[in-house]
C-alpha cells in the first residue's frame, strides 16, 4: 500500500527553509532555545575574542623576546670588545652575566677570532650543557628556544661572536597563565550569560505562558470573555494587547451572533409562517411552531417522508419534481399545493425553499417557508364562482356562458353535431320590478332561472347575461322539431303564475333562437342572430320564441345602410325641422309648437322620423342630430318670437331621445343653447317620452331636476303607454303631460280609452300639471277633451306639421280666427 505523506503546513515549509541551526532547535522548546542561543553567542564571541587576543599577545611577546635579544646583543658585544682583545676571561663573563639581570636569557657565549669558546654564561634553571665550544653553525644548532647571533667588531674588524639564547619556555608558560586566565574570564561570562539567560528566559516565556494559558482556558471554556494580562510594554506586552484585542473582536461577534440567533429565534417563534430547515442529507432539521400548527403535528419532528406523505396525492408529483430540481438543480421552490393534516383537515399552503450554501459554497441545507394560504383559497374560490357565476341566481354569468359558447361551437365544429342557442327576455319584468321593488324582481328572477334549469337537460348550460336576459345552449340538437319541443315547453312553464309577495306575477318570456352550424359558426354572429330573433318574438306580440332567418340579417343590412347614410346625411345637412301648432283648448290661442324633424334625403324624398329616428338613438347618432334640433328650433322660434308673430309665453318642444336625455352633457347643452339663441328659458321645453323615464327611475329623476335647474320645462310625452304609475309621476319634476295618442284616436268609439283619457286629465290637473292631447284629428274627440277640461290640443285637426313659413301664416291666420271656428 502507498503511504501518503501528510500534507504540509506553510510553518513547517518555513521551518524546513531555515537554518540547520534553528530546524535543529526547532523541537526544542522556546526557552531552552532561548537558553542555547545565548549560550552559543556569549560561548563563540568569547572564544573568538581570546583566540584573536591571545594570538596578539603571543606574537608580541615574540616580538619583545627578539628586540630585547637585539639590544642586549648589541651591547654586550659592544662592552667585550676590550675584554675580547685582551682575551680576559673573567671581564668577559662578568659581562656575560650581566645577562642575568633577564630571567628569560638561558645561555650567553662569547667566541674568539679562532672560533673557540672564549666565555659563556648559562642561567640556573637552565638545564642544559654549557656553550658548544666553538661557533654553533646555524643548521646544526637544533635549539627550540630563541636563538641569536651577533660579531663582534674592533675598527668594523670582526674580532669575535656573541651568540645568545632566550627561553621560549618562559614566554609559553607565561602564554600557558594567560590562557588559563582568559580561560576561566570565559568560563565565568559563560556561566553569568547561563544565568542571564535562564533569567531572560523567564521574562521572555513566562508572558508566553501566561498567554499560552489564557488561551488553553478559553479553548477548553469556550469563555471570550477572558483576557490575558500584560506585564510589559514591549512587543511582548503588544503581543498580549494584540491578542486581547483579537479576543475583544472575537468576543462582539459572538455576541451580535448569539443576538442575531436569538433574533432569529425569537422571529421564528412569532413567525406566522411556517419555517423549517432540512440537513445535507434530507433529514428534517428544524421546525418553528407555526410549521407544526399548519401541520397539526404537536411536537415530534417527523421524517422528511413522512412529510412529503402528508401532501395530497394529487400535488405529490409537483411537489418531488420541484424538490429535484432544488436539490440537483439548485433551484428555488414556490408552489401552492394541499396537505392532509394529521386530524385529516385539509390545508392550502404556499412551499417555498431552496438550497442554503456557506461562502464557500459548501452545502448546509436547505431552508423553507410555508404559509396558509386556505383562506386565500377561499377567497379565490369565491371571487372566481363570482367572477363567472352570477350571485343572485346561481346560473352561468356572461362570461361563463361566452366560455361554453365557445367551447361547445369548436365542440361542433369537431363532431359534426348541431348546437341551438336561445336568448330569452323576459316579457314585463320592468314594470315588476318598478311597481313592487328590487326584491321583488330578485324573486322573480330567481324563480325564471330555476324553472329554465329545471326545463333543459343536464348538458346544457342557463346563463343570465344580463337584467332580465338568460340564454341557454342546447347541445347535440338533432333537429329543429327538438329545439322546438324545448322552447314550447319553456313558455308553459313560464305561463305558471309566480308568488312574489303575496301576489300571483304572471311572467312570460320572449325567445330568439339560433342555430349552429347551420346559421353561424362565429360567435359574436350567434350572438346577433338570437338578439335579433328574440326582438322579432317581442315584435310578433311576446310570449313566443322565434327561430333567427335570414330576412332578420337583412334587416341588419339595411339597418347598416341606413347607418351610413344617417351619417352623410348629418354631413350634408339634409335634416330639416316642422312645427306643428298647440293650441288651448279653452281660447284656441296658439301656446307653442313641437318640432318635428324631417329628411329630405335626395333619392327617397321626405323620411319621417320613425324610419331613421330608431337607429340613428341605436348607433348614438342622434346626439349629433338631437343637438342639431335643439338648436335650430330655438333659432327658428325665437325670430319667430321677435317678430311678434309668436306670443312670448309660447313655447317651443323639442323631442330628446333617450340616449340625449341620459348624455350626461345634457343640461349645459341646453344652457349653451339658451345663450346662443338668446331665448328665455321658460320658452323651451323638453319632451321625454314615458318609458325613457321609466327605464330608470332613480336617476331620470336626478336628470329631470338637473334639466329643471336650467329653467326649461319638461313635458311627459306619449303618456300611458310606459306602464307609470302614479307614484312616480307624483315624484318627477314635470310641467306637462301629453296624452298619447292611441287614447285620443278611439274616441268616441272605445269608452275604456275615453274613460282612461279623462281619469289621466283629472288627475295630471290634481298635480297641476298642463295636459295636452296629441293626435286631435276630429270635432268629437276635441268635444270629448273639452268637456274633460284639457288644457290644449295637438293635432291634424288644428295643424299638420308646418315649415317654418307655413308656420308664420297660421299664427298670423289663427290669430285673426280665434275662438271657436274649430268647432262646428
Ligand atoms: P311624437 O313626439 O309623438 O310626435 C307626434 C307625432 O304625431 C308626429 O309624427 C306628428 O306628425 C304626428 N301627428 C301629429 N298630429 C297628428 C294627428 O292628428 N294624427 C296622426 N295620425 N298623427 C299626428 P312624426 O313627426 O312622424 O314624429 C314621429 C315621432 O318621431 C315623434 O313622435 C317623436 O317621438 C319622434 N321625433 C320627431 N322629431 C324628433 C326629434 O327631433 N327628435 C327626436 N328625438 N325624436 C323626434
Ligand atoms: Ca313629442
Ligand atoms: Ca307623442
Amino acid at each position: 500500500m502507498q503511504q501518503v505523506p501528510p500534507a504540509q503546513t506553510s510553518e513547517d515549509q518555513r521551518a524546513e527553509e531555515g537554518s540547520p541551526g534553528i530546524k535543529l532547535f526547532a523541537s526544542q522548546s522556546l526557552r531552552r532555545r532561548l537558553v542555547l542561543i545565548s549560550l552559543m553567542t556569549t560561548g563563540l564571541t568569547l572564544i573568538l575574542a581570546n583566540l584573536a587576543y591571545i594570538s596578539l599577545e603571543y606574537y608580541l611577546a615574540r616580538q619583545d623576546t627578539e628586540n630585547k635579544l637585539q639590544v642586549l646583543g648589541e651591547v654586550i658585544s659592544e662592552r667585550v670588545t676590550a675584554a675580547l682583545t685582551f682575551n680576559d676571561k673573567a671581564l668577559l663573563e662578568s659581562n656575560l652575566n650581566t645577562l642575568q639581570a633577564d630571567a628569560s636569557i638561558v645561555r650567553g657565549c662569547i667566541y674568539g677570532e679562532d672560533q673557540t669558546l672564549a666565555a659563556s654564561y648559562h642561567s640556573r634553571t637552565y638545564a642544559r650543557d654549557d656553550c658548544p665550544q666553538y661557533v654553533p653553525r646555524v643548521d646544526t644548532l637544533q635549539t627550540y628556544n630563541f636563538a641569536r647571533f651577533f660579531t663582534v667588531t674592533r675598527d668594523q674588524t670582526p674580532i669575535g661572536t656573541l651568540y645568545i639564547e632566550s627561553s621560549r619556555q618562559l614566554l609559553l608558560e607565561r602564554f600557558y597563565q594567560f590562557m588559563g586566565f582568559s580561560g576561566i574570564i570565559m568560563l565565568t561570562a559563560i556561566g553569568l550569560a547561563l544565568f542571564l539567560a535562564n533569567k531572560l528566559k523567564d521574562v521572555i516565556s513566562r508572558p508566553m505562558r501566561e498567554l499560552s494559558k489564557t488561551l488553553t482556558q478559553i479553548v477548553n471554556d469556550k469563555n471570550y470573555g477572558l483576557r490575558a494580562r500584560k506585564d510589559s510594554s514591549d512587543e511582548l506586552g503588544d503581543l498580549v494587547d494584540l491578542f486581547n484585542t483579537l479576543l475583544s473582536t472575537i468576543d462582539e461577534e459572538n455576541l451580535s451572533l448569539k443576538a442575531s440567533e436569538e433574533r432569529f429565534r425569537k422571529l421564528t417563534a412569532l413567525s406566522p409562517v411556517g419555517i423549517f430547515q432540512v440537513d445535507p442529507n434530507q433529514k428534517l432539521q428544524y421546525v418553528n411552531q407555526r410549521w407544526r400548527d399548519i401541520h397539526g403535528l404537536p411536537s415530534e419532528l417527523p421524517d422528511l417522508q413522512d412529510w412529503f406523505e402528508m401532501i395530497n396525492p394529487k400535488d405529490m408529483v409537483i411537489v418531488q419534481e420541484a424538490w429535484n430540481r432544488m436539490v440537483y438543480d439548485q433551484e428555488s421552490i414556490a408552489l401552492e399545493i394541499r396537505l392532509v393534516r394529521r386530524d385529516n383537515a385539509h390545508t392550502w399552503i404556499h412551499l417555498m425553499a431552496s438550497a442554503l450554501h456557506d461562502r464557500d459554497g459548501v452545502l448546509l441545507g436547505y431552508l423553507g417557508a410555508i404559509s396558509d394560504i386556505s383562506e386565500l383559497k377561499a377567497a379565490q374560490i369565491q371571487m372566481e364562482t363570482l367572477a363567472f357565476y352570477d350571485p343572485l341566481t346561481g346560473l352561468a354569468n356572461r362570461r361563463l356562458f361566452k366560455n361554453r359558447l365557445d367551447k361547445s361551437v369548436k365542440a361542433v365544429m369537431r363532431s359534426g353535431k348541431s348546437m341551438a342557442l336561445m336568448f330569452l327576455d323576459m316579457d314585463q319584468f320592468k314594470r315588476v320590478n318598478d311597481t313592487l321593488g328590487h326584491d321583488a324582481g330578485d324573486i322573480l328572477l330567481k324563480e325564471v332561472a330555476n324553472r329554465l334549469n329545471n326545463t333543459v337537460r343536464e348538458n346544457d348550460t342557463v346563463s343570465r347575461i344580463g337584467g332580465d336576459e338568460f340564454t341557454i345552449l342546447l347541445t347535440d340538437v338533432k333537429s329543429t322539431q327538438d329545439v322546438r319541443v324545448v322552447a314550447e315547453k319553456i313558455l308553459k312553464v313560464m305561463a305558471k303564475p309566480i308568488r312574489v309577495k303575496g301576489q300571483d306575477i304572471i311572467t312570460s318570456v320572449s325567445i330568439g333562437i339560433t342555430l349552429t352550424p347551420d346559421d353561424s359558426t362565429d360567435l359574436n354572429t350567434l350572438m346577433k342572430n338570437a338578439d335579433l330573433a328574440m326582438y322579432s318574438a317581442k315584435e310578433q306580440g311576446r310570449n313566443n320564441f322565434q327561430f333567427f332567418s335570414e330576412e332578420m340579417n337583412h334587416s341588419i343590412l339595411e339597418h347598416l345602410a341606413l347607418e351610413k347614410e344617417i351619417k352623410e346625411a348629418i354631413q350634408r345637412n339634409q335634416f330639416t325641422l316642422l312645427f306643428q301648432p298647440k293650441i288651448s283648448l279653452f281660447d284656441y290661442r296658439t301656446t307653442g309648437v313641437e318640432t318635428l324633424i324631417r329628411w329630405e334625403h335626395p333619392d327617397k324624398g321626405l323620411i319621417t322620423p320613425d324610419n331613421f329616428i330608431p337607429v340613428a338613438e341605436e348607433t348614438g347618432q342622434i346626439i349629433d342630430i338631437g343637438n342639431w334640433v335643439l338648436e335650430q328650433a330655438c333659432r327658428q322660434i325665437s325670430s319667430l318670437i321677435r317678430e311678434n308673430v309668436l306670443s312670448s309665453e309660447a313655447k317651443v318642444a323639442v323631442n330628446l331621445s333617450a340616449k340625449q336625455f341620459a348624455d350626461p352633457l345634457l343640461a349645459q347643452r341646453i344652457r349653451n343653447v339658451l345663450e346662443i339663441t338668446r331665448i328665455p328659458p321658460r320658452c323651451l321645453e323638453l319632451e321625454i317620452t314615458e318609458s325613457t323615464l321609466m327605464e330608470d327611475v332613480e336617476s331620470a329623476i336626478k336628470i329631470m331636476q338637473e334639466i329643471k335647474s336650467t329653467g326649461v320645462s319638461i313635458a311627459i310625452d306619449d303618456f300611458g303607454t310606459g306602464y307609470s304609475s302614479l307614484s312616480y309621476i307624483k315624484r318627477f319634476p314635470i310641467d306637462v303631460l301629453k296624452v298619447d295618442r292611441s287614447f285620443v284616436m278611439d274616441i268616441p268609439e272605445d269608452k275604456n280609452d275615453m274613460a282612461i283619457t279623462a281619469a289621466v286629465i283629472a288627475m295630471a290637473h290634481k298635480l297641476s300639471l298642463n295636459v295636452v292631447a296629441e293626435g286631435v284629428e276630429t270635432q268629437e274627440q276635441l268635444k270629448y277633451l273639452r268637456q274633460n277640461n284639457c288644457d290644449e290640443g295637438q293635432g291634424y285637426l288644428f295643424s299638420r306639421p308646418l315649415s317654418l313659413g307655413q308656420l308664420h301664416q297660421f299664427l298670423v291666420v289663427n290669430d285673426k280666427r280665434r275662438s271657436n271656428s274649430y268647432e262646428i
